[in-house]
């Protein structure tokens, strides 16, 4: 079986009038199905870059992306995306925002308009199906976006810095969901892969943890959390690995 996602020599630049950026040069890793793996690394090093390219969203300058051992072509429609600013149309409804994620997979009206109830539900916004975002907490506008993107039934769930705008609380309760999401089989997800900067959440939350230096990013840690779950951060194995983590990023 060849590994869920694998990058190989991925150059990715983009054009500036002062001269081209390279965000990655010659980046390689692979991702494993059933993984949850975060990834840190300081802000502009090229987090945001690395997952959209994992989803097909853009193409690499150089390189290959596989999938299941297929090159990439084009967005990966197993493959789902959940962002910190929540990327929710402002003058659609709850509903309609998740049933437009459903239009790309080509379901007839009745069918998207189900599946849209059954996920808005699942993630606890069941009443609130016709709330506009502007509507909405943080912390729900959060679940609308990962409702969206759960009801495409992607096998991967890429999230990108997803708890950063929501306060504490609202953040715990959250980061214990998409937990049960990826643990329990009645999802479809089973891969997930989270950039964050914050080191304590990936501890929480990863299997593994992937460190990244300063543009152009490379990896300068992997790094496995054997940690059982649910986790204690008052544990000092819990602060080690947070300590690790930091030491590489300084
Ligand atoms: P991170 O998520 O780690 O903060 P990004 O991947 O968003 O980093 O960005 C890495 C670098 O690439 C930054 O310097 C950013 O300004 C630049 N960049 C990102 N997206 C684009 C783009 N579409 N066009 C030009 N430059 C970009
Ligand atoms: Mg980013």
């Amino acid at each position: 079986m060849p590994p869920l996602l694998q990058m190989d020599g991925v150059t990715m630049a983009y054009p500036r009038p002062q001269g081209r950026v390279v965000v990655l040069k010659e980046f390689g890793t692979t991702i494993h199905e059933r993984e949850f793996v975060a990834i840190v690394g300081p802000s502009g090093c090229g987090k945001s870059t690395l997952l959209r390219l994992l989803g097909g969203l853009v193409p690499p300058t150089n390189g290959r992306i596989l999938y299941k051992g297929q090159p990439q072509a084009g967005v990966n429609r197993e493959c789902a995306m959940v962002f910190q600013s929540f990327a929710l149309f402002p003058w659609f409804t709850v509903r309609e925002n998740v049933e437009l994620a459903l239009e790309a997979l080509g379901q007839d009206r009745k069918t998207r308009r189900a599946r849209a109830k059954s996920y808005i539900d699942r993630v606890g916004l069941g009443g609130s199906e016709d709330a506009y975002p502007r509507e909405l907490s943080g912390g729900m506008k959060q679940r609308a976006g990962l409702a969206r993107a759960l009801a495409v039934e992607p096998q991967v769930l890429l999230m990108d810095e997803p708890f950063s705008s929501l306060d504490a609380l609202t953040s715990i309760t959250l980061r214990e969901e998409v937990i049960h999401i990826w643990e329990d089989r009645e999802f479809s997800v089973h891969t997930v892969v989270m950039v964050t900067h914050i080191i304590e959440e990936a501890v929480e939350l990863a299997d593994r943890v992937i460190v990244l230096s300063p543009r152009p990013a490379r990896i300068v840690d992997d790094l496995i959390i054997e940690l059982p779950r649910p986790r204690d951060k008052r544990q000092p194995a819990f602060n080690e690995y947070v300590d690790r983590i930091f030491s590489k990023l300084a």
